[in-house]
C-alpha cells in the first residue's frame, strides 16, 4: 500500500507461518537506525498518523514486540571495484541494490562466480587471484550494475510524494495487474536483468547438482 508523502506499508507471509510487515518512507538521511526503540516508534507514530489502511495495526504489532522490530536505511552500494589486494567482496557489500528484488540471486551468482574463477586460475597449490579477481569482476559487474537500475525509474516513481503521483501510480498497478498485460510486462518489470546473463559453466561444479549455462533471474 503506498500513500502520500512518499510513504508505503506491506504485509508478506514468510515460510514460518508468520506475516512479516514493514513500513517505509523517503527520507533524508536523519539518524533514525541509531534511536532507541521508543523514539523509533514515536518517529514512525507520527509520520504513518492517519495513513489508514492496517498501518496502525502493524506500529501497534512493532511497538509490542521490540525484539522481532529492526530499522534501518536502504541504501545502494556502489563500489569502483570489488577487490583490492587479497580482499574481494560479493554480494550486498559489493553492489547492494536497494529495493529491485534481485539481491538474493546476485549475491548466489556473485559466489558462484567467484568460486568458479578461483578455481579456474589455480595452478597446483596456489591460486592467481589477480587473475580469478578480474575475471569475476568482468562477469558480475555488468549484470550487478542492470540490478541496481530499477526497472521503474527512481525511488520517488513508485513512492510518489503528491497525490496526483499516487493517483498515477494507482492507475498503472491497475493496468498491469491485468491478466493480459501482466503477461507482457512482468519479466521487464521484475528482473530485466537476467535476461542477458549466461551463468559460465565451470569444471569445479560438474559434479554438483548445478545446471550451469542456463539463463538466470
Ligand atoms: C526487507 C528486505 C526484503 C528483501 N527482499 C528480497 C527479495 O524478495 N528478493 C531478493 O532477491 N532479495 C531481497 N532482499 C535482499 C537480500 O536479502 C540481500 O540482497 C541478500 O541477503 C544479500 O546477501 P549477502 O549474503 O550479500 O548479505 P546478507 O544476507 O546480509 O549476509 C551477510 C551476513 O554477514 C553477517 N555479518 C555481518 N558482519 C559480520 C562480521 N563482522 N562478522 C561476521 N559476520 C558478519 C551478517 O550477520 C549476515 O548474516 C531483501 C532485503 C531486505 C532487507
Amino acid at each position: 500500500m503506498t500513500a502520500r508523502d512518499s510513504r508505503m506499508a506491506g504485509l508478506r507471509p514468510d515460510n514460518r507461518g508468520t506475516m512479516r510487515a514493514n513500513l517505509g518512507f523517503l527520507a533524508p538521511d536523519l539518524g533514525l537506525d541509531r534511536l532507541g526503540h521508543a523514539a523509533q516508534m514515536k518517529v514512525l507514530r507520527t509520520r504513518f498518523a492517519g495513513v489508514g489502511w492496517e498501518t496502525d495495526r502493524i506500529l501497534d504489532g512493532f511497538e509490542a514486540a521490540p525484539e522481532e522490530f529492526y530499522m534501518e536505511r536502504t541504501d545502494k552500494v556502489v563500489l569502483p571495484t570489488y577487490s583490492r589486494g587479497r580482499v574481494i567482496v560479493v554480494g550486498d557489500a559489493a553492489w547492494a541494490g536497494g529495493p529491485t528484488g534481485m539481491g538474493t540471486t546476485l549475491a548466489l551468482v556473485g559466489a558462484y562466480v567467484l568460486a568458479g574463477e578461483l578455481d579456474a586460475a589455480r595452478d597446483g597449490k596456489t591460486i592467481d587471484n589477480r587473475r580469478a579477481f578480474a575475471a569475476y569482476e568482468r562477469i558480475i559487474r555488468p549484470y550487478a550494475e542492470t540490478v541496481q537500475t530499477p526497472p521503474l525509474g527512481n525511488s520517488r516513481t513508485v513512492m510518489p510524494r503528491t497525490t496526483w503521483g499516487l493517483r498515477v501510480l494507482r492507475t498503472v498497478h491497475r493496468v498491469i495487474a491485468k491478466p493480459a498485460v501482466r503477461a507482457r510486462v512482468e519479466h521487464r518489470l521484475l528482473s530485466r536483468a537476467g535476461k542477458d546473463f549466461v551463468l559460465p559453466s565451470y569444471p569445479i561444479y560438474a559434479d554438483a547438482p548445478v545446471t550451469a549455462g542456463r539463463d538466470v533471474g
